[in-house]
């Protein structure tokens, strides 16, 4: 590889491969540490939590956010403070961002629907919200406001009473979250913050944590927990999934891109670079059945990564395990490709990319065409930016107001309408030897 070319990332030949779904799978780059090889660190920290509290909360911000804390819960006053002294252009940003959001949130509140099968036999779903939610931001190597209005807009739409928000000290801002996301909470009209982060934030949200002879009171247990963050996180949300529910595991960012030769490879390597810049267990992979576009991507890597802000963080990113670029022979192996991949932010840069879209499967947000970059979604597309990673895609769903739901089934029946099926129940009970449930019709006469 010429030295014009970016050589820190590694390539995938597949295009005289002819691969099964299953090696697709085994094959994909994935990064090397996930949440199998996080699990013992974050299980050990959740027990702590359950064991000690408080006090374990604020060790752990000692050790890990080097801050010195009594207590996690932020005083009133300083969400209001965050708020009078955010930047007015960024309060206007924050602004845009959640009337966007709260649009498409308030678009997606399922209807209850209900079935008459005879004059009183009525079955109806209802949709209830949860009750209470811990709602996660992270605040380790960047700080993101923007969480929290995709965390908050679709529980507040789902009509949940109740929110918590969570979030690391911040040395800099004297172990108070970051200011922003302060502001931003206030905001949102959210009172309740509590300076914590990692997998330690998720398990006192989980399991509570009970605090004696304390006006600042301890942390209520929460019924689900939202929320994307790094690697610890996204473990203890997958360890504590049952106890509460979660709304998916987002854990280190990924992109892949699916390009062809009429992709434009500036567009392609700053998209790479954005996703990049998260984490250095962040993903971004690029799909394209064209050699040179591979080749001018590369070209455009090497310079954009040397000027890029945080270089150290992309260079380890793309270097990693969990990035590539894979050659594919043409466009149906790239779906195939991708479809297998399940990347949290899919972007497709084809020729004909919306007809391509249609034939995407598995995709945390698939973002259409030229103009609609990952980071549009990550601020101001309306979507939500909280999206599941690590292959997770294939079977969960980005956060949405249905996240914070439960459909609750309520069956209606009379005498009569009982009466109509009385036989079959007692017939099916009698099958599964289980009499009792057919004296329990057969009692009400019907
Ligand atoms: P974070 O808030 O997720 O994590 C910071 C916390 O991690 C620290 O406060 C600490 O408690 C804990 N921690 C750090 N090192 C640890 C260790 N060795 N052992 C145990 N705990 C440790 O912030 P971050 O690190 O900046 O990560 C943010 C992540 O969120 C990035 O990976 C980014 O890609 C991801 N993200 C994902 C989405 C999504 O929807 N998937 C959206 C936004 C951000």
């Amino acid at each position: 590889i010429p030295d014009t070319e970016f050589s820190d990332l590694a390539t995938i030949d597949w295009r005289n491969e002819s691969l099964s779904y299953a090696q697709l799978k085994a094959h994909l780059p994935r990064p090397e540490m996930n949440t199998q090889t996080a699990t013992e660190t974050v299980q050990a920290i959740i027990d702590d939590v359950r064991a000690r509290g408080m006090q374990t909360l604020t060790d752990l911000a000692k050790r890990f956010d080097h801050v010195d804390l009594d207590h996690t819960r932020v005083p009133q006053h300083e969400l209001d403070r965050a708020l009078e002294e955010l930047d007015p252009q960024v309060r206007l940003a924050l602004e845009e961002s959640i009337d966007r959001a709260r649009v498409f949130a308030a678009a997606q509140r399922p209807q209850d629907t209900e079935v008459n099968y005879a004059n009183g036999a009525a079955v109806t779903q209802r949709w209830v919200a949860v009750r209470r939610v811990g709602l996660y931001v992270p605040g380790g190597l960047a700080v993101y406001p923007s969480s929290v209005i995709m965390n908050t807009v679709p529980a507040q739409a789902a009509g949940v009473a109740s929110l918590a928000l969570a979030s690391p000290p911040q040395k800099e801002f004297g172990g108070l979250p970051h200011p922003t996301i302060l502001a931003a909470a206030k905001l949102l009209g959210i009172d309740e913050v509590h300076a914590m982060g990692g997998a330690q934030a998720v398990a006192a949200f989980a399991y509570g944590v009970e605090v004696e002879n304390d006006e600042r009171g301890g942390i209520e247990p929460v019924d689900v927990i939202s929320g994307p963050g790094n690697v610890f996180v996204a473990t203890a949300k997958r360890l504590v999934k049952g106890v509460v529910g979660i709304d998916a595991e987002a854990g280190p960012t990924e992109i892949a891109i699916l390009a062809d030769e009429n992709a434009d490879p500036s567009f392609v390597a700053a998209d790479m670079i954005s996703q990049a810049e998260h984490d250095a267990n962040a993903a971004a992979v690029l799909i394209t059945d064209s050699v040179q576009l591979a080749g001018s991507v590369r070209g455009e890597l090497v310079k954009k990564v040397a000027a890029t802000k945080h270089s150290d963080r992309v260079l380890q990113a793309l270097s990693g395990t969990q990035s590539a670029i894979i050659l594919v022979k043409d466009l149906d192996q790239g779906i195939e490709v991708c479809n297998a991949y399940a990347a949290e932010h899919l972007e497709i840069m084809v020729a004909d990319p919306e007809a391509t879209a249609t034939r995407i499967t598995a995709a945390g947000a698939i973002f259409v065409g030229p103009y609609a970059p990952v980071s549009l979604g990550d601020y101001c597309a309306g979507s939500n930016h909280v999206l599941p990673t690590n292959g997770t895609a294939l079977h969960a769903s980005g956060l949405n107001v249905n996240t914070f739901l439960k459909a609750i089934q309520v069956i209606n029946y009379n005498k009569a309408a009982l009466g109509d099926v009385a036989a079959h129940v007692i017939n099916l009970a009698n099958a599964e030897d289980l009499p009792a449930h057919g004296d329990a019709v057969a009692v009400r006469n019907a």
